[in-house]
């Protein structure tokens, strides 16, 4: 953490020999930073517990209204967090997320759906290959899987707890990515903030859920501890992203304190969001929100 990137061409392709660097943290805008991306003119980024008007144990940026919290205080957190991604707060899209693998895609007929709500009901993945939407997912703990693929421009983002990395939330997100004309050796993945494994031991339950259904995941998978970055990054690989284009190094929420963690804090905490989008928001297209379509339902 905290390293200089490194300047890349303007092409945003990695050259020769380079890898992705990882999160870095802003201590101005006191979050989580992805430079390596937002070198391909991407919007991305990790908010903390820092920087937002909550209290108690909502302290101080929480971003869900689904947790006990103050619905004003965390209005005031959503806009901050568009001001930091310097994003319109209507075009930041949210998620009922439910622990599923239900993939969203918003475009290319944005023109066809009402204003409204930008809530999207039971979805723990959403693509966006249009500037006009940036979706923002929660976490204390789970991890963040975003994708970014390179020629066909589009970026993307799942919500993937225990139940959801097993249940293929990474893969589907992926097959979204396709579905909308994405090459698969274009695809990037960066896994983000989210517990570690040394944080987040596991009920056997839980193990053979992985191993039932992934039976190399008993590398990843232990009662003593489970790695969910580290599950979702070989399934990334086996799924045929390139191992340089996989990020997984990432904080963990429950050792880092400017995190929130549902693991360290227990229930009654705060959410972080991580957000995403493409750069560069076209002045003209108003605010019309979005049509959405759910793609990748089933993956075999
Ligand atoms: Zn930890």
């Amino acid at each position: 953490m905290g390293a200089v990137p490194k300047r890349v061409g303007g092409s945003g392709a990695l050259g020769r020999g380079e890898r992705l660097q990882g999160w870095v943290f802003d201590p101005a805008a006191q979050v989580f930073r992805l430079p390596d991306w937002e070198r391909r003119g991407l919007v991305v980024l990790c908010s903390t517990r820092l920087g937002g008007v909550s209290r108690g144990p909502y302290g101080s940026m929480n971003l869900s209204l689904g947790v006990g919290d103050d619905p004003g205080r965390v209005e005031e957190n959503r806009r901050r967090l568009a001001g930091l991604a310097g994003v319109t707060a209507s075009r930041v899209v949210f998620a009922q997320q439910v622990h599923g693998t239900r993939v969203a895609r918003i475009g290319p007929g944005d023109e066809a759906a009402p204003r409204g709500e930008r809530t999207l009901p039971a979805t723990d993945g959403v693509l966006v290959d249009r500037e006009t939407s940036a979706p923002v997912l929660l976490f204390a703990d789970c991890v963040p899987v975003l994708v970014h693929a390179r020629r066909r421009r589009l970026v993307g983002i799942a919500h993937a707890g225990w139940r959801g990395a097993a249940g293929g939330v990474l893969l589907h997100l992926l097959e979204a990515a396709r579905a909308a004309g994405a090459a698969l050796d274009e695809l990037e993945v960066a896994l983000g903030p989210s517990i570690g494994p040394e944080c987040y031991p596991v009920g056997e339950d839980v193990v053979e859920a992985f191993a039932a259904a992934w039976p190399w995941s008993r590398r990843h998978v232990r009662r003593q501890g489970a790695d969910l970055r580290g599950f979702l990054a070989e399934q990334a690989a086996r799924a045929g992203v390139e191992p340089r284009d996989i990020l997984s190094d990432a904080p963990c929420t429950a050792c880092d304190p400017r995190l929130y963690s549902h693991r360290r804090d227990g229930p009654v905490t705060g959410r972080q969001g991580v957000i995403v989008g493409l750069a560069g928001f076209a002045s003209g297209e108003g605010d019309r929100a979005p049509a959405v379509e759910a793609v990748a339902e089933e993956i075999r």
